[in-house]
């Protein structure tokens, strides 16, 4: 009995966050940003930007927010992390050329 009462008390204190999509294809992050200000971009789980290419480097399910580095899942539209100051700096000088 205290097992359960642990887990129900575990998923209350972790709550989920989720991207506000009001319609498909569109993201309003909590930042402000949008599609159509700085954007959203392929990256690793851990918010590096990669190429969307399928089989490359990207793991075809994440996206992060240009502006304050929060990372998406596409799928499920849930915020699984938050780029370190390291990762948003490599994501600030990275080479658009190679997206
Ligand atoms: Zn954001």
């Amino acid at each position: 009995m205290s097992v359960i009462n642990d887990n129900l008390s575990t998923m209350t204190t972790t709550e989920k966050k989720y991207m506000n999509c009001p319609h498909e294809d569109w993201w309003i992050c909590e930042c402000g940003n949008q599609p159509d200000y700085d954007g959203f971009f392929s990256c690793k789980s851990d918010g590096t930007i990669v190429s969307p290419v399928i089989g490359g480097e990207w793991n075809e399910s994440t996206f992060v927010c240009l502006r304050c580095g929060v990372i998406v899942n596409n799928y499920n539209l849930e915020i699984v992390g938050k780029t370190t100051k390291e990762i948003q700096e490599l994501n600030d000088n990275y080479d658009w050329s190679n997206y």
